[in-house]
């Protein structure tokens, strides 16, 4: 019995509308490797390819046969999953497992400590509360400092042994004291920032979404966290000019000769930069590696972590375990999450390097499901599948990306009027349709004005071609690709075919995309 017809829909019903007026809200029933499985009209099985992938979460497909085998192992062996404020020698190996790809990927012998927790957004808010721990402490320090000096001009002028300069205007120390607490005061009251890059996404927390660039998601939420500046993604100056407008400085005193001072130290305003080298949501954007270096630079120049957010782009997907090891970047922090749990268990991480780690955050942070025994030992098994046989899984991303790359590029070259661009890397690629807001059918236009042509194409793709692809969340007109490591030659074939398929339709019959 389904009850279908009785049951009230309460979750989530008006997604499942919107869904169901394109044909998607489709109930699969089982899954293996890039293929779902539902009911056709008359009950029969209906197999369908899957380049969704999890939104990336299913790097070594939908149950992956020894994951599967190894997760049935770990719960018939009656394996402590909760087991809160203890040893987890599985949680560890899993942490060394990762910083031996991590110094063979970035070239360093520094290790970075974990953190668990279990969704993505979840590894980010963990990310951005201990780099916010770290600037409060930098600044506590700093002020620390500035307070013995003031003592210092105190205890000068105490002895009548100090004057403050004419040209500053102040009648004597303690009224130049006065002005400098005000100041800094009024520094220390502005809320920290983050950078971020145009079409970024970070996740959809109080906080983490704070950080991801769609207004449209973001903007009913401002209120309740600090804030990010968005810098385009191919502007490398940008950069610069969004970091130089929002520096500030705290006043410190300095007594030279008998004479007070008035010195400048430059205040953290910034939290830390985020920075996706593969952006997902945004429609799969590569960074370049101008961009990768001069982000680093700016960073260090001002003393502010890096996190690189590789939870979409991460695990293999792109070629190498981190993705922005491919354009030299190190960060200060690494965010994983998705395929880390192999389409089995939901486990994310934050990797932070020895010397930007904070013991006090062991303290200060947990949560009941980070680090269970189930999600770290799945997540080792990961680790061991992308690494044996010296990294075939690498290998086989890049080897497959190039093919799948090459089959939308083909799509691209016969129909320019339709195919805007194809873009990404590995098994991440995004193919862009070219705007159809001037399109001659109506519900056409409307779907692109509204931004759900994707999803209509989505939908037509699914009933007429049996393929499941989604746009990405912030750039509807690009599709997204990310498959498993499981792809064939035929899906490839098959994939292309049905992109020409659709690009025909957009280009002489639109309506059809909407007809059943
Ligand atoms: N960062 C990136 C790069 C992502 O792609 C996502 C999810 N799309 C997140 C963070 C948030 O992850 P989750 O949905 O698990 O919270």
């Amino acid at each position: 019995m389904n009850g279908k017809a009785t049951e009230p829909e309460i979750t989530e019903p008006n997604m499942r509308a919107l869904l169901g007026s394109v044909g998607l809200d489709v109930e699969y029933l089982r899954a293996e490797g890039n293929t779902l499985v539902h009911a056709g009209a008359d009950g029969e099985d209906v197999s369908v390819l899957d380049h969704v992938g999890g939104y990336g979460s299913l790097l070594l497909g939908h149950n992956n046969p020894e994951i599967v085998a190894h997760a049935k192992e770990l719960l018939d062996a009656r394996t402590p999953v909760h087991i809160q404020f203890s040893r987890h020698s599985s949680a560890n190996r899993l942490a060394l497992a990762l910083n031996r790809i991590l110094h063979r990927e970035l070239g360093t012998t520094e290790d970075y400590l974990a953190f668990f927790a279990s969704t993505g957004a979840e590894a980010v808010e963990t990310g951005i509360k201990h780099a916010e721990l770290d600037r409060r402490m930098r600044v506590g320090a700093l002020i620390a400092e500035i307070d013995s000096h003031i003592e210092e001009v105190r205890a000068a002028s105490r002895d009548g042994g100090v004057t403050v300069g004419a040209e500053l205007g102040f009648a004597g120390p303690e009224e130049l004291i006065a002005h400098v607490r005000a100041h800094n005061e009024a520094v220390l009251a502005k809320p920290p920032l983050f950078l971020a890059l145009e079409g970024s996404f970070h996740g959809k927390l109080a906080g983490s979404v704070q950080l991801t660039h769609n207004p449209v998601v973001r903007g009913p939420f401002q209120a309740l966290a600090a804030q990010a500046r968005f810098v385009p993604i191919d502007q490398p100056d940008a950069l610069a000019k969004v970091v130089d407008s929002e520096q500030a400085a705290l006043l410190d005193l300095k007594v030279d000769g008998g004479v007070v001072t008035v010195e400048p130290r430059e205040y953290p305003v910034f939290t830390a930069f985020l920075v996706e080298p593969v952006q997902g949501e945004g429609g799969i954007n590569v960074l370049g590696e101008e961009f990768a270096t001069r982000l680093r630079r700016t960073a260090d120049a001002l003393d502010v972590p890096v996190i690189v957010d590789e939870i979409q782009c991460g695990m293999g997907r792109t070629g190498t375990f981190l993705a922005g090891s491919a354009v030299g970047l190190q960060g200060d922090y690494y965010t994983l999450a998705k395929s880390l749990g192999g389409g089995i268990a939901k486990i994310s991480l934050l990797l932070i390097r020895r010397s930007k780690y904070r013991p006090d955050f062991e303290f200060l942070h947990s949560s009941t499901f980070a680090k269970d025994g189930f999600s770290t030992a799945i997540a080792l098994k990961v680790v061991e599948l992308l690494e044996a046989d010296d990294g075939a899984a690498y290998r086989r991303a890049t080897e497959l990306g190039i093919r799948l790359k090459s089959a939308l590029d083909g799509v691209r070259a016969d129909f320019p009027e339709v195919v805007k661009a194809v873009r990404g890397k590995g098994l991440m690629l995004g193919l862009e349709f070219g705007d159809q807001t001037g399109s001659p059918s109506e519900p056409v236009r409307d779907a692109a004005l509204q931004g759900i042509l994707g999803y209509a194409i989505a939908g037509y793709l699914l009933r007429e071609h049996r393929i499941r692809i989604f746009p990405t969340a912030s750039a509807p007109n690009t599709l997204r690709f990310e498959p498993s490591l499981q792809l064939t030659g035929e899906e490839i074939a098959r994939t292309a075919a049905a992109l020409r398929a659709v690009s025909v339709i957009l280009r002489d019959q639109p309506d059809r995309i909407f007809q059943p």
